[in-house]
């Protein structure tokens, strides 16, 4: 059986732990490789390699550092294709899919690029007599990052580019799910001209996490994934005296007022509930249908479903590929099973649909009257399930969104840009679509939820990623002037 090693240090090393992790081709069911989970004494390695590479990378000049990410970045684009199909292969999405998950991520590349102007601090001459204060941007040291599987390439992007960039050491620890990917971009990066314990991949599970976690040589740690580990991680890792960020879970309601365009927005959600098989952090979830919208509109999105292809990455023709384990697959069913149960109407059951037999596929699903209080509203599913709640009013369409545990996206699909102003105003959530039902923001702005979607007060990449992985040194100066000194016990007046 093939392993999946570590990368540390600027090379290949297997884990010697005894632990490992199956990692499935979820299209086949088949295991198709076996990662090895790291031992805290391959985590200590790891860090104490990249503290020593820190010493060193913090020298590099900005110029330097934005060539090593414009040689990436050429290199990731010339590898599209493979970096896809090893997305497909361990995760299930379809290459095109994969193929569009790392063209975000190439954004953050881009991003990281500006490096030297993004550490422009600020300056401010004759603050007082002979006085100048100015602040300069300074890297934190060793940094990690925990990754989620259903975006191998792109969410460590969102981490690594800036994280480096900014003169960091990283550590990224991704999911077990799917490792192979992060393997492929470390020879990149090193293809690239980074030097050797500034990039590192740890595979492991909860030891390497919680190893990361209280490490004193660790300074800061972001984490995407599930709202539960994202307490969890935040919780431990701010009590340790770390800079934490850590992305969880989401619900995210793409609101349909009756003026809407009803074929767009029945576009809209069926594109933005089944891609990837819904296991994104900003899919829609739930419609809200608003009056009498809610009759057309289901319509309009049952017409859809029977045309959405389910298969393999291997099959060209193919939209949705599989989930990402059979344990997962079942969970999903699960939501399934309740909903009657609970009240609402299983309109379509992807457990009755026509889908390959091996491997972890599900059809897609639409549940209608759905409410809250019932487990498929109030809870994340993460797999191809839509559920529709009707409501009178656009308030009480509002109240719902609010409402709920979670706030990592959002849409509204009107005509009406007054209504749509006011809700991109009242609605308490991180990330807000206007006729856009993922609203993830280009990499030159933040990503981040509201409520139970983030923890920690910073959002990632972008300019809250520099801020994230900076900290800021201010500095009063004074040169020397013999005819102005003297001695003066008062406290420094700036007038
Ligand atoms: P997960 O929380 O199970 O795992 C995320 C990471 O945490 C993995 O690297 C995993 O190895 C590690 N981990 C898991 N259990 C742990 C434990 N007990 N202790 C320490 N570490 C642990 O999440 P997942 O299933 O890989 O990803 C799906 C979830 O991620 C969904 O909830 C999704 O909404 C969320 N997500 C959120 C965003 C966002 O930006 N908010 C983006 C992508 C995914």
């Amino acid at each position: 059986m093939r392993t999946i090693d570590h990368w540390i240090n600027g090379a290949l090393v297997p884990s010697t732990s005894g632990r490992t992790s199956p990692v499935y081709n979820p299209a086949t069911g088949e295991v198709q490789a076996e990662v090895g989970l790291a031992s805290i004494a391959e985590v200590d390695q790891a860090v104490a390699n990249a503290k020593e590479a820190f010493a060193t990378w913090r020298l590099t000049s900005l110029s330097k550092r934005a060539e090593i990410m414009f040689k990436f970045r050429q290199l990731v684009d010339e590898n599209r294709a493979k970096i896809a199909e090893l997305v497909s292969i361990e995760h299930g999405k379809v290459p095109s899919d994969a193929a569009g998950e790392l063209a975000r991520g190439i954004e953050n590349i881009e991003f990281a690029c500006g490096i030297p102007s993004l550490l422009k601090g600020g300056y401010s001459e004759q603050v007082s007599g002979g006085v100048d204060v100015y602040s300069i941007k300074q890297p934190l040291g060793v940094v990690a990052g925990i990754t989620p599987f259903n975006f191998p390439a792109m969410v460590p992007m969102w981490m690594f580019a800036n994280a480096i960039a900014t003169g960091n050491c990283f550590i990224l620890k991704p999911s077990e799910k799917d490792p192979s990917v992060t393997l492929f971009m470390a020879e990149l990066l090193a293809q690239a001209g980074l030097p050797a314990g500034v990039f590192n991949v740890v595979q492991g599970d909860k030891v390497s996490v919680d190893r990361l976690l209280e490490h004193p040589d660790i300074a800061a740690v972001s984490f995407v994934g599930s709202t539960p580990i994202a307490r969890y991680i935040y919780s431990t890792g701010t009590a340790n005296g770390k800079r934490v960020q850590a992305l969880g879970g989401a619900k995210n309601h793409m609101v349909v007022l009756p003026d809407a365009d009803i074929d767009m927005a029945a576009d809209a959600a069926v594109s933005a509930a089944y891609g990837s098989a819904g296991e994104r952090c900003m899919a829609i979830s739930v419609v809200v249908a608003v009056g009498d919208v809610a009759d057309p509109l289901i319509e309009a999105i049952s017409a859809r479903l029977p045309k959405i292809k389910v298969g393999p990455g291997t099959d060209t023709a193919a939209e949705m590929g599989p989930l990402i384990t059979g344990e997962h697959r079942d969970k999903v069913a699960s939501y399934l099973a309740g909903a009657a149960g609970e009240g609402a109407t299983v309109v379509v059951d992807g457990r009755e649909a026509d889908v390959p037999s091996q491997g972890f596929f599900l059809g897609v699903s639409l549940v209608d009257n759905v409410k809250p209080g019932m487990k498929v509203y109030d809870e994340e599913i993460f797999g191809p399930v839509l559920v529709v709640t009707r409501v009178e009013t656009y308030e009480a369409a509002v109240a719902l969104v609010n409402e709920h545990q979670f706030g990592n996206g959002t849409a509204i699909f009107t005509r009406d840009g007054g209504a749509a102003r006011q809700f991109q105003f009242e609605i308490n959530v991180g990330m807000v679509g206007i006729n856009v039902p993922i609203p993830v923001p280009v990499a030159y702005y933040s990503f981040g939820g509201w409520k139970a979607s983030l923890f920690g007060d910073s959002n990632m990449y972008g300019p809250a990623g520099i801020e994230f992985y900076t900290r800021t040194k201010t500095i009063t100066s004074r040169w020397p002037d013999p005819s102005t000194s003297s001695v003066d016990l008062g406290f420094p007046r700036t007038r």
